[in-house]
């Protein structure tokens, strides 16, 4: 007979480990299955913004990930001319007022480890092909190097990331959805490196950014992503990684990189920045993190969110199982909640990426951000997803 787990989360990166951990925290038999072994990589800047470290904490083991990682209380902007407007993290809604730097091999691997310690079944090797409905629940359709496992839930949670084949195949989304692309590589021994993140428009195509994220006081995750669409391609680079060469190569990374090592190779990988317009459930089934779209356009954070929504998604499925209702509008429920709480910051990232993500305008917020407090207060916050870009305060 089939084993019958209440919840099946499918892919154990930070979204689907944070659902994973706070239902079987409440007492859920889940199961979490990942296409990989642990510890894996997953290519990214690896930046923990203080919205993750929050969700972190109610997990437990935001002292375990800040061991982990490089702690720093300070950001940095850097304009398309090169002048820059330097910042202190704020302190918001009780989350830590600092960021943390942890490489995703360590950090998946730790949160995987801690949805275990709740209780969830993990599940490695395990691609699953299929996940469909009925009356009784879930049936997923894996395939691992020895056959093709069967497992039943009464509910899915998906969290796979910027991988679409499995939404693909299920029909949830129609087509490939538009992406950004980035690239990264780990560098050691830096003389010069600043204790603070630091998210660069200089040197790389707009609308896009680049960054330096230390890992520790002398190495440092340093990347560069872009967004391409139907009427920018033609100026835009190729691939993510000539985007990321023609970074490093400039100036001012040649001066922070100079005497540093490169460790290990260039990496790129695809972000879904498209939840405005993303499905976010499917019968019986709710989508957390990048499967629904989750990463901030201007940015390319998404730890967070995917942490945020796994939680949102483990409170809402845990209150539809305890009243035995998984109908269509419970599910609605979840949907509502995600826009109620993402929507506007979306559009309206979405609209300052296309209006204002030219070097003129950046150049002169950030100038102006250096002279007025409030603008560079209104900046950050805008730049760390918690409030409205300084230039426009209505939709
Ligand atoms: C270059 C780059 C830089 C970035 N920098 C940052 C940053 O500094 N800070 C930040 O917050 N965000 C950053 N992001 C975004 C961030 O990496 C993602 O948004 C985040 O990992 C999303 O978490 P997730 O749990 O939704 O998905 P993922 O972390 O992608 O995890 C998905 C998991 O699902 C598994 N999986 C996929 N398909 C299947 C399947 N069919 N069956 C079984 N398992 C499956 C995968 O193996 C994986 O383990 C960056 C992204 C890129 C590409």
């Amino acid at each position: 007979m089939i084993d019958r787990y209440d919840v099946a989360v499918v892919g154990a990166g930070p979204g689907g480990s944070s659902a994973a951990t706070f239902l079987a925290r409440a007492g859920r038999r889940v199961l979490l299955l990942d296409k990989f072994d642990f510890p894996r990589d997953k290519t990214c800047g690896d930046c923990l913004s203080p919205r993750a470290l929050g969700v972190l904490r109610d997990m437990g083991c935001l002292d375990a990930v800040v061991a982990l990682g490089h702690a720093t209380p300070n950001m940095r902007v850097v304009a398309p001319w090169g002048w820059s407007v330097g910042a202190r993290l704020p302190q918001v809604h009780e989350w830590p007022d600092y960021a943390v730097v942890v490489p995703r091999l360590t950090l998946d691997d730790a949160l995987r480890q801690c949805a275990v310690t709740a209780g969830a079944d993990f599940r490695p090797r395990v691609t699953v092909k299929f996940v469909s409905a009925d009356d009784q629940g879930i049936t997923l359709t894996g395939s691992t190097p020895d056959g093709t496992p069967t497992y039943r839930a009464r509910a899915a949670i998906i969290a796979t990331g910027a991988a679409t084949r499995l939404l693909l195949t299920m029909g949830v989304l129609r087509g490939p959805p538009p992406v950004m692309l980035a690239a990264r590589a780990y560098f050691e021994g830096m003389s010069d490196l600043r204790d603070a993140v630091e998210f660069r428009f200089d040197h790389v195509p707009l609308p896009g950014y680049g960054w330096v994220f230390p890992t520790s006081a002398t190495s440092a995750n340093v990347g560069a992503g872009f967004v391409r669409t139907p009427t920018n391609a033609h100026r835009m680079p190729d691939t993510a990684q000539a985007a990321y060469d023609h970074f490093i190569a400039s100036p001012p990374l040649r001066a922070v990189l100079a005497g540093a090592k490169q460790v290990g190779p260039v990496k790129g990988y695809p972000l879904r920045t498209d939840f405005v317009t993303a499905p976010t459930t499917a019968p019986c089934t709710l989508l957390v993190g990048e499967a629904a779209g989750l990463v901030n356009p201007l940015t390319g954070e998404g730890i967070d969110y995917a942490l945020e929504t796994g939680q949102l998604a483990a409170r809402h499925l845990e209150a539809m199982l305890a009243d035995d209702d998984l109908s269509a509008t419970r599910l609605d429920a979840y949907d509502r909640d995600l826009r109620a709480r993402y929507q506007d910051l979306f559009v309206f990232c979405h609209r300052v990426q296309a209006r204002y993500m030219h070097p003129l305008a950046m150049n002169l917020l950030i100038a102006a951000a250096n002279l007025r407090p409030d603008l560079k207060n209104r900046l950050v916050r805008t730049v760390l997803g918690l409030r409205q870009p300084p230039f426009e305060h209505n939709r």
